[in-house]
C-alpha cells in the first residue's frame, strides 16, 4: 500500500502541472479567435463539438480538465485513508476527522475548531457539548487548545 506521503506528493506533482497547463489555456486562448470570451465560460459551456474544433487551445482545456479530474480523485482518496487511520481520540466527534486545531471544553471533552464554531449559540453564549451535552459558557475565542491532544495528533500524522 502507498503511503500516504507518497501520495501527497504526486498530489502536488498534479497540482504544479494543473498550473501549467492553466497558464498555457490563458496564453492559447489570448491568441484565439474566442479571446473576448472569458476563459470560465469556455470551460463551462464544454462540448464534445468544442473537441472537433481541435486547436491547441481546446488540447490544452482538455489537458487540464483531466488533471482537475484525477487530482479531485486523488484529494477524495488521501482524506478517505487519512480518515481511516485517525486513532480512537484523535478524532473529532462531530466531523470525525483529526481533532486539530482543538478547543477544550469545560466537560473533559474537545471538538475541532471548526466543529466548536458551529455550535458555539452566540444568543445563549453557550456550547452544548456533543458527547455528553454538558454546557460550556463561554465564546468560542476563550477555549483553550488541547495541546496535549495536539501533541499526540501530530506525532501520529508525521509518521
Ligand atoms: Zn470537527
Ligand atoms: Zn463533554
Amino acid at each position: 500500500m502507498p503511503s500516504t506521503a507518497t501520495d501527497k506528493r504526486r498530489l502536488q506533482d498534479l497540482k504544479s502541472k494543473l498550473r501549467t497547463a492553466q497558464n498555457v489555456t490563458t496564453a492559447l486562448h489570448a491568441d484565439s479567435d474566442l479571446a473576448t470570451y472569458p476563459l470560465e465560460i469556455i470551460y463551462n459551456g464544454w462540448s464534445e463539438s468544442s473537441l472537433q474544433r481541435n486547436t491547441d487551445f481546446f488540447k490544452s482545456m482538455q489537458v487540464v480538465k483531466d488533471l482537475k479530474e484525477k487530482i479531485q480523485i486523488k484529494e477524495k482518496e488521501l482524506e478517505s485513508r487519512e480518515r481511516e487511520n485517525i486513532p480512537r481520540g484523535c478524532e473529532c466527534p462531530v466531523c470525525y476527522n483529526w481533532l486539530s486545531p482543538s478547543r477544550k471544553l469545560d466537560c473533559p471533552h474537545s471538538v475541532c475548531l471548526r466543529c466548536v464554531q458551529t455550535l458555539y449559540n452566540a444568543a445563549e453564549n453557550s456550547i452544548t457539548c456533543p458527547e455528553c451535552r454538558a454546557i460550556t459558557s463561554k465564546p468560542v475565542n476563550e477555549l483553550p487548545p488541547n495541546v496535549a491532544l495536539e501533541r499526540a495528533i501530530e506525532s501520529h500524522r508525521t509518521n
